[in-house]
């Protein structure tokens, strides 16, 4: 099997690193991918977003099989063109990525299909939304609608803050294209959980829960980020409430999209806020892994690049309806300094031959240069994977590589999976 990743990220070199777990015959090719991917196998210089360009890769490669990681070229109708072609891809078509790509679009279709998410209004025009703003109890949340790499949303605990946002999405330019329409949304209080299902429009295989940090600062403060570390299994996301998720989100999610004329094939990531009284509420779908979630999945879950290709090839009849992790994982994400505004690029990086095992490291934002010294080139740098019996030795794994690890201004979060510990002390008395 000859199997392409388009990507360059944390989540793509942990997609190589899967594939050649589970198909260790694999020829392993990675577009643009990373000094980590090309570890494992061949890095091909297209961008991800260079759709003809990527085709072109496909066929000088004989490639059997492509895995798209990130959401730009799903959107971009990557996967469109290649099953046009008759070519086999993992990820929804550009119709079906519009759950992502528009938030506007994903909120209708959650209205249509019943499915429980905050109430909000879409708007185009600045008036009419600054006249909502000023009419919209505090707190609030402004979403540019289109793509806008994880930094789109802004959650307001005054009426003024939105307004200032939704003029820099709306009359400033602020995220381009993606700001152009805006989402302003009720303020949803809770935990946040992140559910996956593997799909081919109509079956689901629900993946293990993971919750993710988005926050720079530890107890969760500080500036949104695109992610500082996941970990699998939550104990809150129990098998009923899977269940619901998948009868009461998923299904229904990618039921309404089969209907019109959109299936969906690929991954479908669920964000949701947990209530108090259990109610689980949508925050946003993503038509792909998470990133550092997939950092923490994969090596969780054995065997799964099976169900990527028989997706891809439109014979998925899986024997399972869920994937159960039987270990836990926690992925901490090592940053630049000055991430998320302005990472300095540049320092050297230093990774040890000898980590301990069950300790992964899967690059994003580094080079290589010619005399293979490994540096710093991307605010968000290396995740690193502790594997463990539970959360807390994973954790304490993923911890112990993160020290090992130098780099100058290194930067990173030490309580991943804090609110796991939380519970178990609680359950601990
Ligand atoms: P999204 O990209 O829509 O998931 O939003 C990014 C982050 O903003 C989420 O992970 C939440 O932490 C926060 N967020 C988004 N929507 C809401 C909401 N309606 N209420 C509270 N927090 C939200």
């Amino acid at each position: 099997m000859r199997v392409l990743v388009v990507g360059e990220g944390g989540r793509e070199h942990a997609l190589c690193w899967a594939v050649k777990r589970d198909t260790p015959d694999a020829a392993l090719f990675a577009a643009p991918g990373n000094p980590g991917t090309a570890q494992l196998g061949t890095n091909l210089p297209v961008p991800t977003t260079a759709v003809d360009a990527l085709i072109g890769a496909v066929r000088e490669h004989r490639i059997d099989f492509t895995i798209v990681g990130p959401e730009a070229p799903l959107a971009a109708g990557l996967a469109d063109r290649l099953r046009a072609a008759g070519l086999a891809v993992f990820g929804p078509d550009r119709a079906a990525a519009r759950i992502e790509s528009s938030k506007a679009f994903a909120k209708e279709l959650m209205e249509r299909a019943g499915i429980a998410t905050a109430a909000s209004r879409s708007f185009t025009a600045l008036e009419a939304a600054l006249a909502y703003v000023q009419r919209h109890p505090e707190p609030l949340v402004v979403k540019a609608s289109g793509l806008a790499a994880g930094k789109g949303v802004v959650v307001c605990a005054s009426r003024a803050e939105a307004a200032r946002a939704v003029r820099a999405m709306l009359a400033e330019g602020a995220f381009g294209d993606a700001g152009r329409e805006v989402v302003i949304e009720d303020y949803l209080e809770g935990e946040e959980l992140s559910v996956l299902a593997l799909t081919d429009g109509a079956r689901t295989l629900l993946l293990p829960a993971a919750q993710d940090h988005k926050r720079l600062g530890e107890g969760d403060r500080g500036p949104n980020t695109g992610g500082m570390g996941a970990y699998c299994p939550v104990s809150i996301a129990s098998d009923a409430l899977l269940e619901r998720v998948r009868r009461e989100v998923l299904e229904p999610a990618i039921h309404a999209l089969a209907t019109q004329g959109a299936p969906y094939r690929g991954v479908l990531y669920a964000g949701l806020m947990l209530a108090a009284d259990g109610t689980a509420s949508v925050l946003e779908f993503n038509c792909r892994f998470g990133d550092p979630e997939t950092q923490a999945l994969l090596p969780l879950l054995p065997g799964v690049t099976e169900h990527l290709a028989a997706i891809a090839a439109g014979t998925w009849r899986p024997r399972e309806t869920t994937l159960v992790a039987t270990r836990a994982a926690v992925a901490t994400v090592l940053v630049a300094p000055g991430y998320p505004d302005k990472p300095e690029r540049g320092a050297a990086i230093a990774v040890p031959r000898d980590l301990e095992p069950e300790t992964l490291v899967f690059h994003a934002g580094t080079s290589r240069d010619a005399d293979g010294t490994l540096r710093v080139h991307g605010g968000r740098v290396l995740t690193v994977t502790g594997l463990g019996d539970s959360v807390a030795s994973a954790r304490a794994r993923s911890a112990r590589g993160c020290e090992l690890i130098t780099f100058g201004g290194k930067t990173y979060r030490r309580d991943i999976g804090w609110r796991e510990e939380e519970r178990a002390g609680a359950a601990r008395g």
